[in-house]
């Protein structure tokens, strides 16, 4: 590609803080809520109109928080989830009943945004949406901060300590930070999938034809593969036209396959995947009893992007870790959910209807700081899907309430090491434990030594990620 070359200039400095987190997802909004409920002063910067991440604008609006026996996540996932209740607009609802399956909860997208916001804003962050930060400001070592995109030209935000939450690591790859994309095979991602709502269907009619369903997903299939139809998820398209879907959750069934890094490709498949999602419609209309007068009342804003850069960082989280429940000495919480890999070439299939990888019932494993760290940029951190994991290892720590996890116990990290002027590496892990369990975090069966401080201990690297 031929370049130019820029002249350079003067930005303006538009804040100085002490933390910086880029991105407002799920991890970024914990990451900046726990450093600023213990002090620090926090600016979270958001490309979107709102914060939220795949929650809010790509749709996906389901929690899981129990290992099948127990709930293991709470803290800030669980003040989130009692903000709703307490709301009594039906802005969340427990699904399947716990304690067989997972504890999951629907929610509201929409109110979920201002759940969030009203998180933020109580703890006292500056959120700023509606720009872009993608340069970071390196010097001696050290990050300094970064350069934002917006509407009244570049900006600079400084801060102490910054945060690449964007889910992709755009900040923490440019700063030079190693990572890893796709696959060992062929490199590829995770597929995508486009969540939609439909309004109009007679579930009664649908679960009195079961056998139309079968008809009905079966012609689906022999369309598709005449090339006729695109791609979808059977799996789930065979559960939501024979016990139609619940009311408010968002149909998880529209898969494309692309790099969500390049700019054209995700166009492309942003595009097609919002063309397949009437193309189903359309059919079922025609075909399902029940959804004659279905419509679709909503399309996610953005397309839902389960995987991209995986920065690798002190110690890189693998399949292994999730199944055999592995526990850590810097650990800030638990995870539970299983190794769910979306076909990355656009199938729609998933590894999670087979559960086979998964930790045993009643058991979850850690979810270690170290995975947010790097032995380069002391004061450069990572959190949610940008963490340090393997393909495989990404496929459970992925999800929401396991990101949020993550960011409770960094952002409490910082915090800790902004009062100690220390390093995050150097906080001492007991006080970090005694924190987060006082903010409401479940922490249980931490190994020992758990005094000993991160930078003495060894960095462990993965064989299947090296
Ligand atoms: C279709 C689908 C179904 C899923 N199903 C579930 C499920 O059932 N349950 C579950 O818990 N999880 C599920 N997940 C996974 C989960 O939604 C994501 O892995 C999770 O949202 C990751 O959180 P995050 O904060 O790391 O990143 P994201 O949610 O991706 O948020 C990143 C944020 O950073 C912002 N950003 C990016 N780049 C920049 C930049 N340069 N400057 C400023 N801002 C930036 C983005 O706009 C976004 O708001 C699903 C994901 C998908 C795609």
């Amino acid at each position: 590609m031929p370049t130019i070359s820029l002249p350079a200039r003067q930005v303006p400095v538009a804040h100085d803080a002490d933390l910086i987190v880029v991105g407002g997802g799920p991890a970024g909004i914990a990451t900046a809520v726990a450093a600023a409920r213990r002090g620090a002063k926090v600016v979270l910067l958001e490309r979107f109109p709102s914060v939220g991440g795949a929650a809010t604008n790509a749709m996906v609006n389901i929690w899981h928080t129990s290992d099948r026996e127990k709930i293991v996540i709470l803290g800030l996932v669980q003040e989130l989830i009692e903000r709703l209740q307490h709301r009594q607009s039906g802005a969340i609802r427990r699904l399947w009943a716990y304690p067989t399956k997972p504890e999951t909860y629907e929610f509201a997208p929409h109110e979920m945004r201002v759940a969030m916001h009203n998180l933020l804003d109580d703890a006292g962050v500056t959120t700023i949406c509606h720009l872009a930060a993608m340069e970071p400001l390196l010097e001696n070592g050290r990050i300094r901060g970064v350069l934002a995109d917006t509407k009244t030209g570049r900006k600079a935000f400084l801060g102490k300590f910054v945060v690449d939450c964007t889910g992709d690591g755009d900040v923490a790859a440019a700063a030079g930070l190693p990572f890893e994309f796709g696959r060992e095979s062929d490199g590829r991602v995770q597929g995508m999938t486009m969540m939609y709502n439909v309004s109009g269907v007679d579930a009664h009619e649908v679960s009195q034809n079961e056998s139309e369903a079968v008809r009905v997903v079966q012609l689906m299939k022999d369309r598709r593969d005449r090339g006729e139809f695109p791609q979808f998820f059977e799996f789930a398209a065979k559960s939501y036209l024979s016990k139609g879907r619940d009311p408010g959750v968002s149909y998880n069934m529209c898969p494309v396959a692309g790099n969500p890094l390049d700019e054209l490709d995700l166009t492309r498949c942003s595009v097609q995947a919002r063309k397949q999602v009437l193309q189903y419609v359309d059919l079922w209309r025609r075909e399902m009893p029940g959804f004659q007068n279905a419509k679709v009342t909503q399309m996610g804003s953005w397309l839902g992007i389960r995987e991209s850069r995986r920065i690798l960082g002190r110690v890189i989280l693998n399949a292994d870790d999730v199944v055999k429940a592995r526990k850590r000495p810097d650990a800030v919480g638990h995870g539970f959910f299983a190794v769910d890999i979306h076909d990355p070439k656009g199938g729609g299939h998933s590894s999670w209807v087979e559960y086979d990888r998964t930790p045993p019932v009643g058991q979850s494993y850690h979810i270690p700081l170290s995975m947010c760290l790097n032995d380069q940029i002391p004061n450069l951190a990572v959190a949610g899907r940008c963490a340090s994991t393997t393909h495989e290892g990404l496929g459970s720590v992925r999800i929401q309430t396991h990101c949020m996890v993550m960011g409770q116990g960094l952002g409490t990290a910082i915090a800790l090491a902004l009062h100690g002027g220390t390093e995050i590496a150097d906080i001492d892990l007991a006080t970090l434990h005694s924190q987060l369990r006082a903010d409401g975090v479940y922490l249980e069966d931490v190994p020992t030594p758990a005094l000993v401080p991160l930078a003495n201990s060894t960095p462990e690297l993965s064989p299947i990620a090296t």
